[in-house]
């Protein structure tokens, strides 16, 4: 892969011919003295879009304007406000329209999911998650576990890496499903782990998972907005996702929901509310629940309009970038990254590991670099000098430059920084 060189000309003359440059104009980057920081926590809350306010405005007016009437008459009635991410949201995560909502939050849809597809029966009753995953997603599977009566120490089984290893291998973990067999009732991974940024072959873990006779889904918090899925072709069986992180809709906002096809009508349990409901009768407030035939159908509460207005526009700057294009200047941006880090440490013996996979195709812009000596002090001086990322214990700073509003330049100065970090300024 051909990459700028590591020099500020060289990652300006990128920038320049970057497609998708103009993006960076249209949000609001945190500065310090007049200049932008270096923003790389874009895995952890996306920025704001420029447009965000307007938006939030709007809905006020039409409130304002129109009362309870805004249901029907505001610019985005509420009655079918979700509809509009749709087509957005498909796109995005590789769905059929039917096949998405957007509803809640994230760590709630994993429980309006599990409560369908964890199923513990007989012998059947384990579930498979990845080493060391999000904590929310570890407490939602044990509290399933509990509420079914079993216990999460025997039923929740962590997946783990090889003595001295960080990464889990593909290998690995089809072997691990095959080992459990019949035992195991669900495969719940992140499609990319939130510490060591691994994305991992959702599409083989679906299939051996199938195999097993047991379920397969993916929270997909750090995937979505990040790496190209194909949720739909992979046959996964349900997924879910955050809009705050690489998908830029704000503080908390609204979550996202796939349920496959084959299993919209197939009769699965589910958690019911009128939202729900088939919204042909839905005003009927007839006594007897009969759910929308679309993944809709597990909605339960009529949209939060406030918490998902800023959705609208993030997503339509997905559709418009694409996440073919996004993916491509992410490869690039993130293999800059990598060269600039290996080139510092290698010249300095900084005694810097990029933990995530070297291989590209498994990850997406996320890099996460174990600092075993003054970690936390290279840390530390790094935001001293406006540059935003995060530190996760006991030793990782985690980075993502991201394609939507990350910058070649951006990349190059992060390495010149974290030169005067280290002391090496050469
Ligand atoms: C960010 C993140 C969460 C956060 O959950 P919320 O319900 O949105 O607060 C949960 N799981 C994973 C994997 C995450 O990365």
């Amino acid at each position: 892969m051909q990459l700028p060189e590591n020099n500020l000309g060289s990652a300006r003359q990128w920038d320049a011919q970057d497609p998708l440059n103009a993006f960076r104009e249209q949000f609001l980057i945190p500065k310090v003295e007049q200049t932008p920081i270096v923003y790389f926590t874009g895995n952890s809350l996306g920025l704001q879009p420029v447009d965000a306010e307007a938006a939030i405005k709007r809905e006020l007016e039409d409130w304002a304007r129109f009362g309870v009437e805004g249901h029907f008459h505001a610019r985005h009635p509420w009655f079918s406000y979700h509809e509009r991410f749709g087509a957005g949201a498909a796109s995005v995560v590789g769905a059929r329209l039917e096949e998405v909502v957007l509803m809640n939050q994230l760590t709630s849809n994993l429980h309006f999911l599990l409560i369908s597809f964890y199923r513990p029966k007989g012998r059947r009753v384990k579930i498979l998650m990845e080493h060391g995953p999000f904590p929310s997603d570890r407490y939602a599977l044990a509290s399933q576990i509990a509420l079914h009566g079993l216990d999460p120490g025997e039923c929740l089984v962590e997946m783990q890496p090889r003595e001295g290893e960080y990464l889990l291998r593909t290998d690995d973990i089809l072997a691990k499903i095959n080992e459990m067999g019949d035992e195991l009732a669900l495969v719940l991974f992140g499609g990319v782990n939130y510490f060591t940024g691994q994305a991992f072959n959702m599409e083989a873990i679906t299939a051996k998972a199938h195999e097993m006779g047991a379920f397969a889904g993916f929270d997909l918090a750090h995937a979505a907005g990040n790496i190209p899925l194909q949720l739909h072709d992979w046959n996964v069986d349900f997924a879910c996702w955050c809009t705050y992180k690489y998908l830029n809709s704000g503080p908390g906002s609204v979550g996202g929901a796939f349920v496959h096809e084959r299993h919209l009508n197939s009769g699965l349990p589910r958690l019911a509310g009128w939202w729900g409901h088939d919204k042909k009768t839905r005003f009927q407030m007839g006594p007897d629940f009969s759910p929308m035939p679309t993944a809709e159908g597990w909605q339960v509460s009529n949209a939060p309009v406030f918490n998902m207005v800023v959705h609208g526009i993030a997503l339509a700057q997905f559709v418009q970038a694409g996440m073919e294009r996004l993916r491509a200047k992410s490869l690039l941006l993130t293999g800059y990254a990598e060269a600039i880090i290996d080139e510092i440490n290698d010249k300095h013996l900084a005694g810097l590991q990029i933990i995530t996979p070297r291989d590209p195709a498994q990850r997406g812009c996320q890099l996460s670099i174990v600092a075993p000596v003054k970690g936390k002090t290279i840390y530390n001086r790094l935001t001293e000098r406006a540059v935003s990322v995060d530190w996760r214990e006991p030793s990782v700073i985690r980075m993502a430059p991201v394609p939507m509003y990350n910058s070649f330049e951006d990349v190059f100065r992060f390495g010149e920084i974290l030169k005067e970090c280290l002391g090496v300024r050469a």
